[in-house]
């Protein structure tokens, strides 16, 4: 137990954090002046740690480290240190949530991002309890189209949660649609739906406090919120459940550790690197075509595991290490037969034989297996995989091989240039999923553009002109 006001926890669950005490801004229906918290009191991080570390409160890594109950988190005055004290507990490996009324924009915690081993180590929950009357409600806070701007960062796979909490009687319901809205138009996949804290003796008391000052009042429009938005979205009543929800992914912090080690020895472009850009580029696919994250991440981080080149014609026929991984960290038998359904269908070579993925979630990862090949990322690994094995980047006495199908298909090509023929700028029209064909038509012209310059410097005007024909030739296919 500790409870000095800047830290508070009943256990070693769940650790309350607040930088201050007090807030600038002026909610109708905050409870901190119940609390006695008219005026703002500060201390720097590292006081806060020193006070954690002098305490004789004990947490572990499965703490939830929850910041910002006793004060907005992110005004100007205490947003560096609350940006330092995720960074302490994100190293420490723990779960970090916060909730806020502020903008949070890719600036202001872009210097987290490394420290962030798993997808809901780190969650953003932006609150509003209403939007037409959110100058009379909430006073003193950020706008709501810039507040609503967070929602933005779910691009770098931080999950960002609306927080209609607490709902007010009469007033939220009113902009329901409004809220509907905002939930489809940015892709909100999670929602909390929370009381108003009240001194009105309620069944359960407010969980940041250990005198019973403050308790859940549940109000009637609640359940009608929830039933509403539980048809578009997925609806919850504590941001607890949110955050256990999302554990779930600390398992892949283990798992990127085993598969890192069985690909040290790859030099094709397929090593540990590619599988953290397409694990990343997979899970922003899978937010925006709403298919299920789990066995996204799964399918991205383990599609590699059992390369031919790497492991033998028997590994890749069997995906013994993908099954290996997966019972390690107990993963269910339905979804290893997801994963490794779409494992053996993920490939360019398979796609020459017909061969494409028939889930949503592995045509999401073929779809980012595959844009990783183009762009500047594709041009460069093709360049370092040719030259691994002697070959120029471009001779213009070589031309590619127009014939190409699954048999005359080879890895390694006569120029880095012909691969870009054979293979990259094939890609964009095997792409199955609308967030991958977008991806890849921005990445398929980096490479025509890079080609077209090369020729150029090169002074090899039929080059270019074949690269015309060519072009045409794909967009007819198409
Ligand atoms: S932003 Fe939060 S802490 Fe500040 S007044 Fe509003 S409810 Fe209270």
């Amino acid at each position: 137990m500790i409870d000095n006001g800047y830290l508070f926890a009943k256990d070693d669950k769940r650790l309350f954090i607040n930088t201050s005490l007090g807030c600038i801004s002026k909610c109708r229906f905050c409870y901190l002046k119940n609390l006695g918290m008219d005026k703002i009191q500060r201390k720097t991080w590292k006081e806060i740690l020193n006070l954690l570390e002098a305490s004789d409160y004990k947490y572990s890594k499965n703490t939830l480290i929850t910041i910002g109950c006793f004060s907005e988190c992110f005004d100007d005055y205490n947003k560096k240190e609350t940006i330092e004290i995720i960074k302490f507990f994100l190293q420490k490996g723990n779960q970090v949530q916060i909730s806020t009324k502020r903008y949070v924009s890719y600036d202001d915690i872009k210097e987290l991002i490394p420290f962030i081993k798993y997808y809901g180590q780190f969650v953003i929950f932006v609150s509003s309890s209403t939007i037409t009357d959110y100058k009379i409600y909430e006073l003193g806070t950020e706008q709501l189209d810039l507040r609503f701007r967070t929602f933005d960062l779910r691009e770098y796979n931080i999950p960002v949660v609306l927080y209609m909490k607490p709902i007010i009687q009469d007033v939220t319901v009113k902009d329901l649609i409004l809220y509907k809205k905002i939930i489809i138009s940015k892709g909100i996949s999670d929602v909390v739906i929370g009381s108003l804290f009240t001194e009105e003796k309620g069944e359960e008391i407010v969980h940041f406090l250990s005198k019973d000052y403050l308790f859940y009042n549940e109000c009637d429009d609640e359940k009608k919120i929830m039933n509403e938005l539980s048809i578009i979205t997925r609806t919850w009543r504590r941001s607890t459940e949110v955050m256990n929800d999302l554990k779930k992914f600390e398992i892949f912090d283990g798992i990127k550790k085993e598969v890192s080690t069985l690909l040290e020895k790859d030099k094709s472009g397929h090593g540990i690197e590619h599988i953290n850009r397409v694990y990343s580029m997979s899970l922003r696919f899978a937010h925006q075509e709403k298919a299920d994250e789990f066995v996204v991440s799964l399918i991205a981080l383990l599609h590699e595991v059992d390369d031919y080149k790497l492991f033998g014609n028997e590994n890749a026929k069997n995906l013994t290490n993908a099954k290996i991984i997966m019972n390690k960290f107990d993963i269910s038998d339905e979804i290893q037969e997801k994963v490794l359904d779409a494992i053996e269908k993920i490939g360019y070579k398979k796609s020459l034989m017909g061969i494409r993925p028939s889930s949503l979630e592995g045509m999401i990862v073929s779809d980012a297996d595959m844009c990783d090949g183009l762009g500047v990322t594709g041009i460069l690994r093709t360049y370092d995989y040719q030259k691994v094995h002697g070959k120029p980047f471009f001779d213009k006495n070589v031309f590619p091989d127009s014939n190409l199908n699954a048999e005359t298909y080879k890895l390694v090509d006569d120029s880095a240039v012909c691969h870009c023929f054979e293979k990259l700028l094939r890609l964009k029209n095997l792409m199955l999923t609308k967030s991958g064909k977008e991806e890849a038509s921005n990445r398929h012209d980096i490479v025509v553009s890079i080609l077209y310059h090369l020729f150029e410097e090169e002074n090899a005007p039929e080059w270019t002109e074949y690269l015309n024909h060519f072009l045409k030739s794909i967009d007819l296919k198409n």
